[in-house]
C-alpha cells in the first residue's frame, strides 16, 4: 500500500503498541512461559460455555438493548446490594461495556474535555494515559511510593487545580497488587469534598483480594459515590479475559451523559454472553472462591520462587506478583524483561512500561493466574537465575 502523504499530525506522538501485547507476540515467538500478559491458561467453568451455547440456540444473536441486557444489569444491582450495600438502579445507572477497557474509555471521552487535568497514580494500568490524551485531557501523574506503592497524601494535594476534572483509582492495583485502605478514601473524601472532581475507579479485581482484606469498593462511601464512575469486568469475574464483557455503575446524572458516548462507541455488546452472565451471576458460589482461588496460586508461585534470587514484594490481589531482581543484575528491567524470554524462555512485564517516565525501579510483574504446572515450571526457571 501507498503511504499516505497528507500531513499526519498524531493524537498519541509518543504512543507505541501496548507491553501486554509486545510481550505476549514475543513470547509466542520464543515459545516462552507466558506470565507478562494477564489471562488465566486454565479452562473456564464449562457451565457457563454450555449456558453461551444455549442462548445462542435459544435465538439470543441479535443487538442486545444499548444499555445492555436487563437481566444482566438487574444481576449486577443485586450482587452490588449484597457486596457493598449500595442500590444503583439496573435502568439508569448500571450499563454493560465491551470490557473494562471499553468502559474507562468512554468515561473518559465523556466528561474530560481540553485543557481538563486528570490525576493518574503511577505505575498505572496502560490505558489511562492514552485515552485522556485522545479526548485533549492532560494528565498529572501521582507517584506511589515504593516498594508498598501507598498514596503520597503529602504530595498529591499539590496536584489539585481548579482545572482538576477526575482522579483515576485503580484498586486492587495493576500492576503492584496493592490496595487502597479505607483511610485512603476518607482522605480522598476530605481532599474533593468542595470541589468539582470526578473519581473513575478501575474495580476490576474487586474480587481478587487475599488475606481476608475487603475490597474498599468505592460503592462502599456514599459521599463519594455520588461523584464516581465505578468499572468491572467479567473477563476477570468469570476468568473470561477473551469475551470482553465489563460493566460500569453510576448516579443517574453522569450513565446519562457516560450513555450518550457509549452508544456511539459500540452502542451495544455480545448478547448471547450477557444472559450466560445474568444466568451465571444467580448463584454466588461462581465467584465467591476467587480470593480464595488465586490467594492459592500466589502463596504457590512466591513459596516455589523463594529458594531463588528474586525479592518478593507482598501481592495483597489482582492476578500479580511483583519481583524485584536488584541481587541479580543492575540492568535496566526493559533490557533484563527481553533477556529472560531470549535466553531462559520466561516472559514477564518490566513495571517501568507504568511509568510515563520510565521510572525503573528493577523490578517484574509476574501473572500468576496460571495452571500450577506452569507455575512450576516456571519457578523452575526462576531459581536458577
Ligand atoms: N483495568 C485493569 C486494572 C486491568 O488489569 C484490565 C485488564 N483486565 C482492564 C482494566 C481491562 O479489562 P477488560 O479486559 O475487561 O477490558
Ligand atoms: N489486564 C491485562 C494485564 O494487565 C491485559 C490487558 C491487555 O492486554 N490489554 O496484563
Amino acid at each position: 500500500m501507498k503511504k499516505y502523504q497528507g500531513n499526519l499530525i498524531s493524537k498519541l506522538p509518543q504512543t507505541g503498541t501496548s507491553i501486554f501485547a509486545v510481550m505476549t507476540r514475543m513470547a509466542k515467538e520464543r515459545e516462552a512461559i507466558n506470565l507478562s500478559q494477564g489471562f488465566p491458561d486454565f479452562p473456564i467453568q464449562g457451565s457457563l460455555i454450555d449456558l453461551v451455547t444455549k442462548y445462542m440456540k435459544l435465538g439470543y444473536n441479535q443487538y442486545a438493548p444499548m444499555e445492555g441486557v436487563p437481566e444482566l444489569r438487574e444481576m449486577i444491582a443485586h450482587k452490588v446490594k449484597k457486596t457493598y450495600h449500595a442500590t444503583y438502579n439496573p435502568e439508569k445507572e448500571i450499563t454493560i461495556t465491551a470490557g473494562a477497557t471499553q468502559a474507562i474509555y468512554t468515561a473518559i471521552s465523556a466528561f474530560v474535555r481540553d485543557e481538563d487535568e486528570v490525576i493518574v497514580f503511577e505505575p498505572a494500568y496502560d490505558s489511562y494515559a492514552p485515552s485522556v490524551k485522545v479526548n485533549g485531557g492532560m494528565i498529572k501523574y501521582s507517584e506511589l511510593i515504593y516498594p508498598d506503592y501507598h498514596i503520597d497524601w503529602e504530595k498529591l494535594p499539590q496536584l489539585i487545580s481548579s482545572r482538576t476534572k477526575m482522579i483515576i483509582l485503580n484498586s486492587p492495583h495493576n500492576p503492584t497488587g496493592a490496595v487502597i485502605k479505607p483511610e485512603d478514601l476518607q482522605r480522598l473524601e476530605k481532599l474533593i469534598q468542595n470541589r468539582d472532581i470526578l473519581i473513575l475507579s478501575d474495580e476490576v479485581y474487586e474480587h481478587i483480594i487475599f488475606e481476608g482484606i475487603r475490597h474498599e469498593s468505592i460503592c462502599l462511601y456514599p459521599e463519594l459515590a455520588a461523584r464516581t464512575l465505578v468499572v468491572g469486568s467479567f473477563g476477570k469475574i468469570f476468568q473470561t479475559t477473551g469475551w470482553k464483557i465489563g460493566f460500569i455503575l453510576a448516579p443517574e446524572n453522569l450513565m446519562a451523559e457516560f450513555r450518550k458516548v457509549h452508544q456511539f462507541v459500540v452502542f451495544t455488546c455480545n448478547s448471547p454472553v450477557q444472559y450466560a452472565f445474568a444466568e451465571f451471576l444467580k448463584d454466588e458460589n461462581n465467584y465467591k472462591h476467587l480470593a480464595e482461588f488465586f490467594q492459592a496460586k500466589r502463596n504457590y508461585f512466591t513459596e516455589l520462587i523463594s529458594a531463588g534470587r528474586f525479592e518478593i514484594i507482598p501481592s495483597y490481589g489482582t492476578y500479580f506478583q511483583l519481583l524485584n531482581y536488584e541481587k541479580i543484575t543492575g540492568e535496566k528491567d526493559k533490557l533484563f524483561a527481553e533477556r529472560l524470554i531470549n535466553e531462559n524462555g520466561i516472559a514477564s512485564i518490566p513495571v517501568s512500561s507504568f511509568y510515563h517516565d520510565q521510572k525503573d525501579n528493577k523490578v517484574l510483574r509476574f501473572c500468576f493466574a496460571k495452571a500450577d504446572e506452569t507455575l512450576e515450571k516456571a519457578a523452575n526457571i526462576l531459581c536458577k537465575i
